[in-house]
């Protein structure tokens, strides 16, 4: 059966902005049948803390959001990971990549390649080269993209058509990339509606053409809009009282609910009050 899911990483509480997400989310999801998953995206073992998975868990919990089980997390995936960046490897859609940060900006590109995009370095070294390289420091692994772009269905912006990189798939220091588990895990779990910050917007056509290279199924996705500060930043802990550490569950949803101009105050008020496909496409600019 199909699903949705939000997929918050546990490195801090959630705020206002990440809370609304995980309402629409689960709107988007129950609005269209769907199955509503919960995944703890802790791959990044810095900045993982096992206390905010259980804070991110009951905050969902405390504005009455539900969800099917079972909650996943990448960490315990890893086996998944590495079996399907060794099906792209059997199948010569890899490289070995050497390229430090630096190198990588400091590259020259082809002309209409974008900033930041990986310069193909590493495609093409021969097996000694390789060999010599390895000695220096341990290759990261890429994906030999085989598109320059590739084109999505956002549910509420359309067809969106973004460049295709070479991702990493596996970092140097051997850790599965973000995007490689992101991809491997939708398409293992049948999710087949992202509904999530328009952040993470330019990242979809690479990770739908990898979904794609894997033999998965595509998504469709639903960027939604970003909560930003009156000065134009990104909303942060910092910007006050945003989390439920500081705001009880009902003033949230006061404070969600208006920005999406509806009464509702429960996840089952929303359903009834809102169709997620007619938000509004302007950032949410909270005044906390
Ligand atoms: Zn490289």
């Amino acid at each position: 059966m199909s699903a949705g899911r939000f997929a918050p990483s546990p490195s801090g509480d959630l705020h206002l902005g990440n809370l609304r997400t995980a309402i629409l989310a689960w709107l988007f999801a129950r609005a269209s049948n769907r199955r509503f998953l919960v995944r703890v995206e802790d791959l990044d073992r810095q900045r993982s803390r096992p206390e905010f998975e259980r804070s991110q868990l009951d905050d969902l919990a405390a504005l009455g959001l539900t969800w099917d089980p079972p909650v996943v997390r990448q960490s315990d995936r890893d086996d998944l990971y590495a079996a399907a960046l060794a099906r792209l490897t059997d199948a010569g859609l890899t490289f070995e990549c050497f390229c430090t940060r630096r190198e990588i900006a400091d590259a020259v590109r082809a002309p209409h390649a974008p900033p930041g995009s990986y310069p193909g370095t590493c495609r093409d070294l021969t097996e000694s080269e390789r060999a010599a390289r390895r000695a220096e420091r341990p290759p990261a692994i890429r994906l030999r993209a085989e598109a320059d772009e590739w084109t999505v269905r956002d549910e509420l912006r359309g067809e969106i058509t973004g460049h295709v990189d070479d991702l990493v798939l596996r970092r140097g220091d051997g850790a599965h990339a973000y995007n490689l588990a992101v991809v491997v895990d939708d398409g293992d779990q049948g999710v087949d509606q992202v509904v999530r910050g328009a952040d993470l917007l330019d990242a979809a056509p690479a990770q739908a053409y990898l979904a794609h290279t894997l033999g998965l199924p595509a998504a469709t996705y639903a960027h939604v809009p970003l909560a930003l500060t009156a000065d134009g930043r990104r909303l942060a802990k910092r910007d006050g009282a945003v989390t439920l550490r500081d705001l009880t569950p009902a003033q949230a949803w006061d404070l969600i609910g208006a920005s999406l101009g509806v009464g509702a105050r429960s996840p089952e008020a929303l359903l009834s009050e809102l169709d997620p496909w007619e938000i509004s496409l302007d950032p949410w600019i909270v005044t906390p």
